[in-house]
């Protein structure tokens, strides 16, 4: 039988639920209540009947976007956030109880390190290890251990952790895995052929693509039995026990934490997600012809890209990403080079933090992102004070290299 593509699938998924007065573009619901005629439907809706409340639980407008997700995603359920640390924070804080051990790996996003230090400080014991190495992972465990957390690509090393060998493990182990697929985008990888159990995404970067709105999700793989997870609270067990997860994660994390994604928000991101592919496949080509062009430049050390044959997990990722590697680039300028200095000289690329923007983006990591947590840890994760972390755009491929070369050039001469 003839099944529809990643693109078509999510253009046409609006249709699949209900198209009102016949508009082509699903309609914004902002309404922060639902009135029903009967009060008896009210209350069945409170007890668990499909249907809307308060939209601190959900909108029309939240679930058409969580369904195109979920398609991407090819799992079967998800959850919006209002933003990717907002849906990071509700899994960790939800799932996990004082004295669960999670496992996670140690390239991970900046802000995502702070909140690990957050449940730690919790009472959740969260030990960090070298996740490009699955046996690194399975010497990390415990008998409290709970859940093993990876990034794809990791934000900005962009080291790729075993995400194959992990998955496997977790299954032995009947682990929760979670993988936050935001720099992979599910266009690259889907977390569940990986084995994860919960795949997050941050909405705001590649998913939307255009800076215009924030947002984060959670999809639940289907893989993960819940009837075998200590922490699931009995009024979560209805329905088929795969589900358990996501409905708690939903029920604490949207309805008592509040951490809900706005209509206005997934509305904009569904639109933006419409043209994911397209955007995806440019950001990897541009992304590509640049790290080529870097690495040959006299006047840059090191450029990290999954794409060059350098990178140490170039192997794993062209396996695993269909044979492209993402937007994202490392670059460590040679010595004798100030960061500032070659950042002020760019004047098509603009000096901003984000990623996924249709725009060029760069910024000096150690003095930005990395700032907070020290050299220390910087050295661990491998971020150097001269490394740069570039969001490559889909600007014309010629443009970005001339933009790189002279300000570069202007350096070198200065
Ligand atoms: C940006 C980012 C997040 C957080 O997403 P927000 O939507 O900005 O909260 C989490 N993980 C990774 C890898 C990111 O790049």
């Amino acid at each position: 039988m003839h099944q529809n593509g990643f693109t078509t699938g999510i253009l046409h998924s609006d249709r699949s639920q209900s198209v009102e007065h016949g508009a082509v573009h699903k309609p914004m619901h902002p309404s922060s209540e639902f009135a029903y005629e009967d009060a008896r439907e009210l209350a069945a809706v409170f007890q668990g009947k499909a249907g809307f409340t308060y939209a601190r639980q959900g909108t029309p407008t939240t679930n058409a976007l969580e369904a195109k997700i979920t398609l991407m995603e090819g799992g079967k359920n998800s959850v919006s956030f209002a933003t990717g640390m907002a849906a990071l924070a509700a899994v960790f804080c939800t799932l996990l109880r004082r004295g669960d051990h999670l496992v996670s790996s140690q390239y991970v996003f900046g802000n995502t390190n702070s909140l690990l230090g957050t449940l730690a400080d919790l009472g959740v014991q969260v030990t960090t290890v070298d996740a490009t190495d699955a046996e690194q992972v399975r010497a990390a465990l415990r008998p409290e251990t709970r859940m093993v957390f990876t990034e794809t690509i990791a934000n900005p090393g962009t080291q790729i952790a075993d995400l194959k060998g992990i998955g496997d493990l977790c299954r032995d182990h009947g682990l929760v895995y979670l993988i936050d697929n935001t720099l992979t985008s599910p266009w690259l990888l889907q977390g569940r052929e990986m084995g994860a159990s919960l795949v997050m995404n941050s909405l705001s970067k590649y998913i939307a693509g255009h800076g215009h709105a924030l947002g984060g999700s959670i999809t639940d793989t289907g893989l993960y039995d819940w009837a075998n997870y200590g922490n699931i609270y009995d009024s979560y067990k209805k329905g088929p026990s795969t589900g358990w997860g996501l409905t708690q994660i939903k029920k604490k994390g949207l309805r008592d934490m509040g951490g809900t994604l706005a209509a206005e928000p997934a509305h904009r991101i569904a639109i933006g997600a419409e043209t994911l592919a397209l955007r995806m496949d440019r950001h990897c080509a541009n992304a590509l012809a640049l790290a080529r062009f870097l690495e040959k430049h006299p006047g840059v050390a090191r450029v990290r890209y999954p794409g060059l044959e350098s990178h140490p997990q170039h192997a794993r990722a062209a396996g695993l990403f269909k044979g492209r590697f993402g937007g994202l680039l490392g670059v460590e300028l040679a010595d004798g080079i100030d960061c500032f200095d070659f950042l002020n000289r760019l004047r098509i690329v603009l000096m901003a933090t984000h990623l996924g923007d249709t725009r060029s983006l760069a910024l000096p990591a150690a003095h930005t992102i990395y700032y907070e947590m020290g050299a220390e840890r910087r050295r661990q994760m491998g971020i150097a004070d001269s490394l740069i972390r570039v969001s490559v755009g889909i600007e014309d491929e010629a443009d970005l290299l001339h933009d790189f070369d002279q300000a570069l050039q202007g350096c070198m001469k200065a």
